[in-house]
């Protein structure tokens, strides 16, 4: 695979970068991919067992914060790309331990963009033209805007008003992407998109833990009154906008990805358990709703996502391919499967 470009993709044990390199492989036999991942209590290598012997795909476990690591896979596999997935990504942990997510998000981010700077950009003149549109997309969040009230939605220009440490690190993140871009020319993208959901999420997040403790028949957690609104987008949609804005989005820009699909965290618990009712009813109860039981309330929880998607729409012809409603089926039967329930 000599001619083939190597592009290096980090976080890809976690859930939405598991979902990406299988998809991405299949559909691209011209590319290779170099995963860089450090294994975090959210990284799981089971993920990704379905392309461990595909000679276009490589693991190598380290940190995105380790220079020396970052500069060796650059000139080893001469990476003509990268998508940067890597991150610490829940907001509870961020409110228990910020540190991390500074080390992890902000400075590691800022070690990926310079060592790719310092290989694409800083070369002899005449291997320059091969480097200089080498491109670098960074995967970041709607919470990066903060919260919305009842009405409105986020655009590529609501300003930044990140309330919780994930998001300020993740808007710290995005303000390092802008500045290469600005001063050094380089040819970044940025995509902040909604929440997502699928299979291969880590069981902290809320559908899984709706999902795992209603099988279980233990209490199902929601927070404060329930109402609060996100904006649920099934991680393959995803995957398919990151796919078209890392290779026909224009340099410098963001677009936002996110599904037109707003519901109230009572909705979703409502939801699941109204399938899982009828799929595989509990033994001991009417219904798995009388598992819900309503928690104090996340510190800074945001009120409300969610996101316009008209310019990656109209100017880069995506469109979810599924509604939420087809969506979780696929979600619930994949938990099924990996809990090892049948009917
Ligand atoms: P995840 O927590 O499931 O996975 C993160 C991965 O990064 C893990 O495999 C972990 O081992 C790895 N990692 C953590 N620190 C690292 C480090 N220092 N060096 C190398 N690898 C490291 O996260 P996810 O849900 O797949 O999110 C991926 C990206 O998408 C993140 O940047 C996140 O901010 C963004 N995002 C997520 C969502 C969502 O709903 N999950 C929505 C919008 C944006």
């Amino acid at each position: 695979n000599n001619k083939n470009q190597t592009i290096l993709v980090t976080g890809c044990a976690g859930f939405i970068g598991s979902n990406f390199v299988p998809y991405f492989l299949e559909k691209y036999s011209n590319y290779n991919l170099v995963n860089l991942d450090l294994l975090t209590y959210a990284g799981d290598l089971n993920n990704l067992v379905e392309c461990e012997n595909n000679p276009r795909y490589k693991f190598i476990k380290g940190d995105i914060c380790n220079r020396e690591l970052l500069e060796f896979i650059f000139s080893e596999y001469d990476i003509k790309g990268v998508i940067h997935f890597a991150a610490e990504s829940h907001v509870d942990n961020s409110i228990k331990n910020p540190g991390v997510f500074i080390q992890t998000n902000v400075n590691g981010t800022y070690n990926l963009v310079d060592v790719a700077y310092k290989y694409w950009m800083e070369k002899p003149f005449l291997y320059k033209e091969e480097y200089i549109n080498c491109r670098f997309h960074h995967i970041s969040t709607d919470e990066v805007y903060g919260t919305l009230g009842e009405t409105g939605l986020f655009t590529e220009k609501t300003p930044y008003a990140p309330n919780s440490p994930y998001s300020a690190s993740k808007a710290s993140s995005d303000m390092i992407i802008r500045s290469y871009v600005e001063t050094f020319g380089m040819n970044c993208v940025i995509t902040n998109c909604s929440n997502n959901y699928g299979p291969k999420q880590h069981n902290e997040k809320l559908i899984p833990t709706i999902i795992r403790n209603a099988l279980n028949e233990n209490p199902i957690p929601i927070y404060g009154d329930g109402k609060n609104i996100r904006d649920w987008l099934y991680v393959l949609d995803h995957c398919k906008g990151i796919d078209l804005v890392y290779h026909n989005g224009n340099k410098g820009e963001t677009y936002n990805i996110g599904g037109r699909n707003e519901r109230t965290n009572l909705q979703i618990v409502n939801t699941i358990c109204e399938i899982l009712d009828k799929e595989f009813p509990s033994k001991n109860k009417s219904s798995y709703k009388e598992l819900i039981t309503f928690v104090e309330d996340r510190a800074g929880h945001d009120r409300r996502y969610a996101i316009d998607a008209t310019k990656l729409e109209s100017e880069l012809g995506w469109k979810a391919d599924e509604n939420f409603d087809t969506g979780i089926v696929k979600t619930i039967e994949w938990y099924l499967s990996k809990y090892g329930v049948c009917k």
